[in-house]
Order: C-alpha cells, then sequence, then structure tokens
C-alpha cells in the first residue's frame, strides 16, 4: 500500500521551497513598511463563522467548504478564505478598543473542494491584508497601493487593477431587484449555472466567464448607475486617490465578489500572464461584517491574493532571482575518530553561522568529494587517520584546486576569515 496527496493538494519540495520563502520575504517587508503586523489565526473554525459570513447561498459555503464534525459533534470547517477568521479575532480579542485602526496580515493555506483545474486548488495559499476601523476612501487607496506594492516588489509586470462598487444596504437591494427582472427576460440564453444563480446570487451572473452569459448580459443595468449618493461620494473618493498616487486602474461595472459581505468597493488586480483563472489578488470593503458577526458595527477593507498564481506568473517572467544555494564546506571524515572530530568541528563552524555538511553514510574519500561538489561547496575539509595522528586538516578551496595544511587549533579561524560569502 501506497499513499498519494489528496486531489488538488501539493508538496512544496525543497527545490521549491526556497522559492517560496523568498517571495515571503518580499511580502513580509512590504508589509511592515505599511505599517501592516502579522496575525496567525487557527486554520478551523465553527462553520457558522463562514457560512454567517460569507453566505449559506455562495459557492463557497453551499459546494467547497471541507467541513466536518469532530468527536464532540461540533461542526467545524477548515477555513475557506481569511477574512471571516480576522473579524472573529477582532472582535474576540477587543483589538478595535486597542488601537483605532488595526491593520494586519497573513500568509497562510486555505481550503476549498473546488474541481481541480489549472490555477485552482484544494488547498492553495494566499497572503492578504485587513484593515478593520475607517470608512474612509483613503484607507480603500491605501490596500489597493499596499497590492500593488507587494507586486512592485517582486518586479512584476503586466498586472491591471480593476475596481468597482458593489453599492451598501441602502442601494443594493433594489438593484438586486432590478438585475433579476432584467435577467429574467434572457433568462434562456443563460448558462445553467447562472440561470441556478438568477434567483439566489444575480450579482454573480455578472461575473460569469461563459461566454453565453457575457453574451446575454450587454446591456444590463449596472450598479454604478444605481448608487446611493454615499456609495457614490465613495468610489469617487477612492478614484481621485487612485489618481493622486498615478495608479493606473480600470473601472469595471460587471466586477463583483462570490462573498456576501462586501460592501462599496471591490477590485481585482488580475494577471495578464494568467489563463482562465487570471486573478492574483480580489478584495473589498465589508463595512457590514463585524456587526453580522457579533461585533460592534465597525467599516472594513482586505485582499486576499493567491500564493500559487503568483508563483506562477513569478516563474513565467522570470523573476525568481537563482538562490545561492551553496554549502560552505564539507568535512569529508574516514573513520570513526575522523568523523566525531568532524561532528565536533561542524558544531562549532555552524554556531558561528557557516553552512557545513558532513557524510554520514561512510561513503569513500572519493564518493564524499562528489557529494561535495554536488553540493557545490566552497571548501572541503579532509580529515582521515595521518590527519588525526598529526593534529592538522587538509583544507581543498574548490575554485581553485588549492590545498593547504591547517592545524587543528586554526580550522575555526582559517574557515571564518575565509567566510560564508
Ligand atoms: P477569493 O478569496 O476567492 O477572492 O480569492 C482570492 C485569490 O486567491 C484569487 O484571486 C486567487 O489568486 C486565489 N485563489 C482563490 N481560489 C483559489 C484556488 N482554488 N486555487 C488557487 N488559488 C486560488
Amino acid at each position: 500500500m501506497t499513499y498519494k496527496s489528496i486531489k488538488g493538494t501539493k508538496d512544496l519540495l525543497p527545490s521549491e521551497s526556497w522559492k517560496w520563502q523568498w517571495v515571503e520575504g518580499k511580502i513580509r517587508d512590504v508589509m511592515l513598511v505599511f505599517n501592516f503586523r502579522e496575525i496567525r489565526t487557527p486554520v478551523f473554525e465553527e462553520t457558522p463563522l463562514f457560512s454567517r459570513s460569507i453566505g449559506e447561498l455562495t459557492d463557497i459555503v453551499s459546494k467547497e467548504m471541507y467541513s466536518f464534525q469532530d468527536r464532540s459533534g461540533d461542526s467545524l470547517s477548515l477555513r475557506p478564505e481569511m477574512t471571516a477568521s480576522v473579524v472573529r479575532a477582532y472582535i474576540q480579542h477587543s483589538l478595535g478598543e486597542q488601537f483605532p485602526l488595526v491593520k494586519v496580515y497573513y500568509i497562510g493555506p486555505m481550503f476549498r473542494q473546488e474541481r481541480p483545474q489549472a490555477g485552482r486548488l484544494r488547498q492553495f495559499h494566499q497572503f492578504g491584508a485587513e484593515a478593520i476601523g475607517a470608512q474612509n476612501p483613503t484607507l480603500d487607496v491605501e490596500m489597493i497601493a499596499l497590492a500593488i506594492a507587494v507586486y512592485e516588489a517582486l518586479g512584476l509586470k503586466k498586472t491591471a487593477l480593476r475596481i468597482n462598487s458593489v453599492g451598501c444596504e441602502n442601494c443594493r437591494p433594489a438593484y438586486k431587484e432590478l438585475l433579476k427582472q432584467s435577467l429574467w427576460k434572457v433568462r434562456d440564453e443563460l448558462s445553467l449555472d447562472s440561470q441556478r444563480r438568477l434567483e439566489s446570487n444575480p450579482l454573480r451572473v455578472l461575473d460569469s466567464k461563459a461566454e453565453e452569459d457575457q453574451r446575454a448580459i450587454v446591456g444590463i443595468p449596472l450598479l454604478r448607475d444605481h448608487l446611493c449618493a454615499d456609495c457614490l461620494a465613495h468610489i469617487n473618493g477612492v478614484i481621485d486617490g487612485l489618481k493622486d498616487l498615478g495608479i493606473s486602474y480600470e473601472e469595471d461595472g460587471r466586477l463583483v465578489r462570490g462573498l456576501d459581505y462586501y460592501t462599496k468597493t471591490a477590485f481585482e488586480i488580475i494577471s495578464k500572464d494568467l489563463g482562465a483563472q487570471d486573478a492574483l489578488t480580489g478584495g473589498g470593503r465589508y463595512d457590514l461584517l463585524t456587526e453580522e458577526l457579533g461585533g460592534k458595527r465597525t467599516p472594513g477593507i482586505g485582499f486576499a491574493a493567491g500564493m500559487e498564481r503568483l508563483m506562477t506568473v513569478l516563474e513565467k517572467q522570470k523573476l525568481i532571482p537563482d538562490g545561492d544555494k551553496r554549502i560552505t564546506l564539507f568535512i569529508a571524515a574516514l573513520g570513526r575518530e575522523a568523523q566525531r572530530w568532524a561532528m565536533k568541528q561542524a558544531l562549532e563552524l555552524r554556531r558561528r553561522g557557516l553552512s557545513v555538511e558532513l557524510d554520514f553514510l561512510d561513503r569513500s574519500l572519493k564518493s564524499q568529494m562528489r557529494e561535495a561538489d554536488r553540493l557545490q561547496a566552497r571548501y572541503v575539509m579532509i580529515v582521515g587517520e595521518n590527519e588525526m595522528m598529526n593534529r592538522t586538516v587538509t583544507v581543498k578551496t574548490m575554485e581553485t584546486g588549492e590545498q593547504k595544511s591547517v592545524a587543528f587549533a586554526d580550522v575555526t579561524s582559517f574557515v571564518d576569515t575565509s567566510g560564508n560569502d
């Protein structure tokens, strides 16, 4: 019996993980300069947290959530996204009382039982940020600027920002009715998925990728023409702010988000180097969510960005630098005594921050040298019976082939001054 990873999940092997670490480092640097601090919440939560916030009728909750009963009979779910967890933590720990504006970011795995296809995984990773406590459109601009700054720091090209307003509890219900009426008129031309959504979640019909839907909804009324004065002023404020920062954007009246809790600003950053699943980042404002989850009404805005898709684009655009995976020193030891000396010496040098490897497989000198080559060690130290007797080692500088005899007592300073360069 052998086992395989579950469909839609991926192992991140050492040959790849350093790339993720590099990208994550860049993300953390940018988050810090924007004064966002990391939050880590559990990967599972009570199921109602997600069904309540994301919405019972959304695809995520109705079809994709990994929900299960634990042994005490409680319904738990693996998180399909982070905003609900962040808002739960915000309320639970009264963060709003400590900080008037809470700015947090996260990087971590999310879980959705989607049909596996290119760009869609069942365990995928997102980085994202949430800012809770302000209604001002400048905060929307800050979030968009933050997402773009991350991509800029990574050198990403060919991205585009789309922006829209999805209204609020004052203007959206009437528009939804109007939309439903208009969609009923073209119902037969819509895809089956959209026909199903027509009653439950008509806004989602607008951003359907199916060609027949796109054809059918030409000329359908858009929310931006039916926004209340407050929502209109807000989106105009956001757009002014984007202009001030020289951020180019495209207004997309059909952009909606798959989650119920969004209000006002919705945005997406896409990459022209991705296929059908071209969204790198999705975000928006959620002014009602805190209250919906039992807290005080507090406006907030956030975004989430797919890591796997980002990695795909970074690879495509050749933006990941060659990682320096070389080790500094390989100690080739022959015989029990030499191995014991090598272990001690390695530990001492490692404590000084040098990367050191040695042989654990009782290999011959020749095959240890081959291993040192494979690891691209800068230096190889050879210790055999003779060396143990003379209390010296032979140190070979791999690049030049030069060999030197160094006394045991001088080994540390010899390698130290040569360094981890
Ligand atoms: P969402 O939470 O659905 O708005 O997704 C935000 C971002 O996460 C998307 O723009 C994608 O980059 C990424 N994403 C969402 N679902 C998946 C998935 N199943 N597999 C890989 N990436 C995903």
